[in-house]
């Protein structure tokens, strides 16, 4: 059986799917993969210090300088879903229990519609303030250059999870994945703890999960999968769907 129809098949089969997103998922929408050649990490020096919880704390108001350069806050409101994230909201429409475990910060898997987002790393949509709690929009985030809470005063911090800061949501993203019948991996090549430790706590708590792995190259995870599919994920999908619909 070839691999398409393999997974169509697994898909029927599924009731609760597990899908891990990682940044290949969103280059489609045309978000830089930050690790890429022409991401992020190729493009400024010392992400990793600047985009901590350590330099928040030492210089916030740069921080916020770096940090909405870095990410071009200003366009992440104009990105939007593609065929991928799409797939994934048609899932639910055919009624299946989908859980979607993403490293994205971009939000595009709940504007796609999908109901059920577990944002590992966070988001971008979002800021709180460490003092009083109070939440502030991606649009007040955008009118000031150092955003202030504007009940106390103090520079608020962004709800993406920064280097050196807890993966808050990872202990419900491993139950979730190990209760799936299909865990299917989407655009992620697997280099990034803690995350890349789902198929082998799967592996061991759930030997009856089928594991999927869909991504442009090969991965250092690539024999932890059933199936590998290397493609883009648009593409594949368009096939996995036409299969599904075809029988
Ligand atoms: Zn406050």
């Amino acid at each position: 059986m070839d691999k398409i129809r393999q997974l169509a098949q697994w898909i029927k089969e599924a009731n609760t799917i597990a899908v891990l997103t990682g940044a290949g998922m969103s280059t489609e929408s045309g978000i830089p993969d930050f690790r890429s050649e022409n991401g992020l990490y190729a493009q400024e020096d010392h992400v990793e210090y600047y985009l901590s919880e350590h330099y928040y704390k030492k210089d916030p108001a740069d921080f916020w300088r770096r940090f909405k350069r870095m990410f071009s806050l200003k366009m992440m409101g104009g990105f939007a879903p593609n065929d991928g994230h799409r797939f994934l909201r048609w899932l639910e429409e055919m009624g299946k229990t989908v859980t979607i475990l993403t490293q994205n910060i971009d939000g595009l898997h709940t504007k796609a519609g999908s109901t059920n987002v577990i944002e590992l790393h966070g988001t971008l949509q979002t800021a709180t303030c460490p003092s009083c709690g109070n939440k502030y929009d991606l649009s007040f985030i955008n009118r000031h250059e150092v955003p202030r809470c504007e009940k106390c005063q103090t520079i608020v911090k962004p709800d993406v999870v920064l280097f050196g800061g807890l993966v808050p949501r990872m202990e419900e993203a491993f139950a979730a994945a190990a209760a799936s019948d299909l865990l299917l991996a989407m655009g992620t090549s697997l280099e990034v703890a803690p995350v890349n430790q789902i198929p082998f706590y799967v592996a061991a708590e759930s030997p009856a999960t089928r594991k999927v792995l869909i991504n442009k190259t090969a991965t250092r995870m690539d024999g932890m999968f059933d199936l590998v599919i290397y493609g883009g994920i648009g593409k594949t999908v368009a096939s996995v769907r036409k299969q599904i619909q075809a029988e």
